[in-house]
């Protein structure tokens, strides 16, 4: 039950209708008894600083999780932006302390490498092919680099973009052999999918029929659970690992950022 002690989480997005994250936090809350809940706010870019400005003021606000398309724009509205965060140049999970400082991290790759290390895969030593160098795909590859991938080499559409992550990440990890390269995923380890092909259609983020079948294939997209490229692999007899694990293994990580649970038992 709401109660006027109870705590408020959300998540800020544009558009918020297909997110998961107040199911997945008021199950939590639920199971735990925490006295908090989750609420998705719909806050369109022209409009976003404002409403940061009145989430700073609720007192009862824990904080929040940021999604599209606000992930870079929230980095500028923090006070204080941690570790992976700053590195990558967004944000996912803000804390508000309780003199109204909103401190900021991004977990989405974190998340990502305690999915596959969960489910057995080893990354220290891989070498890594990439495909996309968005959002996804730079939180992504610096959490495998900080996971000890030995190499790792990134295609993205837009080869600038590509140029302009590999030169960062090498800054950042010099011992990650880090390099640009072409769609061919042949002769990697491990082979990950972090463009938004296979989010609405059917297309494959990259060939798979020549890849062996010790390849990991790894995906962001969360819906549909299985995309294409998930499919082709299992297909070819390859291990693959879902897009949902990737949200579902930073669940612990920004429970414990926003402090959840420390003064909400009931
Ligand atoms: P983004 O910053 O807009 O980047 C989109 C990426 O997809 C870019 O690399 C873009 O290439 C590429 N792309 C889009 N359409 C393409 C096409 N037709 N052919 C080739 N490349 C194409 O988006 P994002 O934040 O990285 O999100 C990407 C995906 O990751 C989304 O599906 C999102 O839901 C998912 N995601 C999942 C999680 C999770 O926790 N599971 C977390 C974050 C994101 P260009 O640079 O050339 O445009």
């Amino acid at each position: 039950m709401i109660t006027g002690k109870t705590r408020l989480y959300g998540i800020i997005g544009h558009p918020v209708g297909h997110v998961r994250v107040p199911m997945t936090f008021n199950e939590r809350f639920a199971r735990d008894g925490i006295d908090a809940v989750s609420l998705p706010f719909d806050a369109a870019p022209e409009r976003f600083a404002d409403a940061i400005r009145g989430l700073r003021a609720l007192e009862n606000l824990g904080g929040f999780v940021v999604t599209a398309p606000h992930k870079q724009a929230m980095v500028a509205l923090c006070d204080e932006v941690l570790g992976e965060a700053s590195l990558v140049g967004a944000v996912n999970t803000v804390r508000r302390e309780s003199d109204g400082r909103l401190v900021g991290e991004l977990f989405d790759g974190q998340g990502f490498v305690r999915g596959l290390l969960a489910h057995g895969h080893v990354l220290a030593g891989k070498r890594v092919f990439l495909n996309g160098a968005g959002g996804a795909g730079n939180a992504v590859a610096f959490a495998l680099a900080r996971a000890g991938v030995a190499a790792v080499t990134i295609h993205n559409r837009t080869a600038s973009r590509a140029a302009d992550l590999a030169q960062r990440l090498c800054v950042a990890y010099p011992r990650c052999a880090v390099t640009v390269g072409p769609k061919d995923a042949r002769g990697f380890d491990v082979a990950v999918n972090a463009t938004s092909v296979g989010l609405r259609d059917n297309e494959l983020s990259f060939e798979v029929s020549e890849l062996a079948p010790s390849t990991l294939v790894a995906e962001v997209i969360m819906k549909p659970e299985k995309t294409a490229l998930i499919l082709a692999a299992e297909g070819r007899g390859c291990p693959a690992q879902q897009g949902k694990h990737m949200l579902d293994y930073q669940m612990d990580l920004m429970f414990d950022f926003m402090q959840i649970g420390a003064n909400e038992r009931k």
